[in-house]
């Protein structure tokens, strides 16, 4: 097949942006024209590769690397993606060892798919364990960016450090993404994805930073791949996929807000509600590094849950909370569709063994691969947070249906079988609550007798509002497992592991308003090889 060079098949708009790239006065510019200029995407207008690189699913001999042509990023026609139009193109690839792209190793031509808005999802195999490698993309005359892969250690391998991060809660008109920038500056092995990488709605309510660009609600496939190309034409976004791995799982917003497996928290009709949650599942692959066959979206199904092993330091194991959850405990019109209070009392149907966060599929999957484990650390990343969080209504308890304490049945089955089958370290990692928590596990929450069996760590939100501070806090003493509490912040969350010692950094930004904000550190945590719990830093 000739490779078609992608400059002669811009649609009409692409070209009038790249003409106004190159100088063409505002005056003859269409409205989409001024409003990228005036969000300061002018620059991005006509590149192919205008939306960056990613590598991600990284494996000891292989890696995907992904990018998406995108001449116009944010194209208005539905028929024409990121201003592209016609059938598959093929483009050119280059693996180097060195960042300088001198001693290429690996090259060849890779197909950007018409069916996935021309994202190419390249399956790289038959690479060396446990090492950096450089790329980038080539089309006719235009370069991507180089982006930055890694290979994982092999098994066998004994590592004696790790540095990662996990992320959450990026919205866009809520902040700029400075949290992003400086988590790439900390040049992290990886970092995972927790969730809500990007939000669907629109905001109204609250104060807004910069505007989703088609201000509408993404419903459909064209509208949920222009929320990902507008979220991914940020620099700092773009920098860090560059730079850094990425390990992706995605909670509610990828789709919509609280929203469990068909149901939605509007009571949609679940077949219809499935033909939405097909289009988000699909844009979400499209601009993710997931591999392709295993994490292609068959109609509303995708697989997303997967585990990655770093050498005999860590076994990641990353959860897909949404796709196969039982519907929110006591669902129904016309409040509670999505996240509600209940008490034992108001709601005895949270408490069923039936329900389940994981999908019983995935969840034995889990079992398996924590009872298989020969890791010294065991890391579950996840989307929502785990440990019980009561709040006090009346002489009563009342508890939320979103997170865990929504399926407590599934979180009981969860660590009795890590205590069980004795898992080593096992540390929980969490987002969607737009707050840092440092908890400590237990068999049972409500003795306090009962053993701690592992330890959670919940990251802010990278620029998400975070819930009220004082009625949360206020809670804290009827929550003794949860160390550390704070909402007020946006940031994210850097680990250091070493065989016998995990350091966790709770990073925050100066002000997610601002674009050059300043980082530090709010607070550090550890957790001792064979002691499960919190321990101060
Ligand atoms: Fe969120
Ligand atoms: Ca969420």
């Amino acid at each position: 097949m000739p490779n078609r060079s992608i400059s002669n098949r811009l649609t009409r708009r692409g070209f009038i942006h790249g003409a106004a790239g190159a100088g063409l006065t505002l005056v003859a510019a269409p409205a989409l024209l001024r409003r990228a200029v005036a969000h300061n995407w002018g620059t991005a207008c006509g590149d192919p590769f205008s939306l960056g690189v990613a590598s991600g699913a990284s494996r000891p001999d292989g890696f995907v690397l992904w990018t998406r042509l995108a001449p116009e990023p944010l194209s208005s026609d539905p028929r024409t993606p990121g201003g592209m139009s016609g059938g598959d193109v093929t483009i050119g690839y280059e693996i180097a060892t060195d960042s300088a792209m001198r001693n290429i190793v690996r090259g060849g031509k890779a197909t950007a798919e018409r069916a996935y808005a021309y994202s190419v999802h390249l399956d790289v195999t038959g690479l060396r364990p446990g090492r950096p490698y450089w790329y980038r993309f080539t089309s006719g005359d235009a370069a991507s960016r180089i982006g930055r892969a890694a290979t994982l250690p092999a098994r066998d391998a004994a590592l004696d450090k790790l540095r990662f991060g996990f992320v959450s809660c990026s919205n866009y008109e809520h902040g700029y993404f400075a949290a992003y920038r400086h988590l790439a500056d900390e040049h992290p092995e990886f970092v995972l994805y927790l969730g809500d990488y990007i939000y669907e709605y629109v905001e109204h309510n609250r104060p807004v930073v910069r505007r989703h660009s088609d201000g509408v609600e993404s419903a459909t496939l064209p509208t949920y791949r222009n929320r990902y190309a507008q979220y991914r034409l940020d620099p700092d976004l773009q920098r860090l996929h560059a730079e850094v791995p990425a390990l992706i799982t995605w909670d509610d917003h990828e789709v919509q807000n609280d929203y469990a497996g068909k149901y939605s928290e509007y009571f949609t009709d679940p077949e219809l509600f499935l033909m939405r949650r097909a289009a988000a599942y699909r844009a979400f692959y499209e601009h993710m590094p997931l591999r392709p066959i295993v994490s292609q979206p068959h109609g509303p199904i995708m697989r997303v849950y997967d585990r990655f092993g770093f050498g005999g330091l860590i076994e990641i194991s990353l959860i897909d909370g949404r796709q196969y959850r039982s519907r929110e405990a006591c669902y129904g019109p016309p409040y509670k569709g999505g996240a509600h209070l209940e008490t034992d009392k108001s709601c005895p149907e949270r408490l069923a063994a039936s329900r389940t966060m994981m999908g019983f599929a995935q969840e034995a999957w889990l079992h398996s691969g924590l009872a298989h484990s020969n890791a010294q650390w065991n890391l579950i990343a996840q989307d929502v947070l785990m440990a019980q969080y009561r709040l006090r209504q009346g002489d009563d308890f009342a508890f939320s249906t979103d997170d865990w304490d929504g399926y407590p049945a599934n979180r009981t089955r969860l660590l009795r079988h890590i205590h069980k089958t004795r898992v080593a370290n096992p540390v929980v990692v969490s987002g969607d609550i737009h707050s840092f928590l440092a908890n400590d596990l237990k068999l049972d929450f409500d003795d306090p007798t009962s053993p701690v069996v592992a330890t959670e760590f919940v990251g802010t939100s990278i620029s998400s509002y975070g819930p009220p501070y004082r009625p949360l806090a206020r809670a804290l003493p009827d929550n003794p497992h949860v160390h550390f509490f704070e909402s007020r912040r946006r940031g994210y969350v850097c680990v250091d592991l070493q065989p016998a010692h995990m350091q966790v950094r709770m990073r925050v930004v100066s002000d997610a308003r601002d674009p050059n904000a300043g980082i530090s550190t709010l607070r550090t945590f550890a957790v001792e090889s064979g002691r499960p719990g919190v321990v101060a830093a």
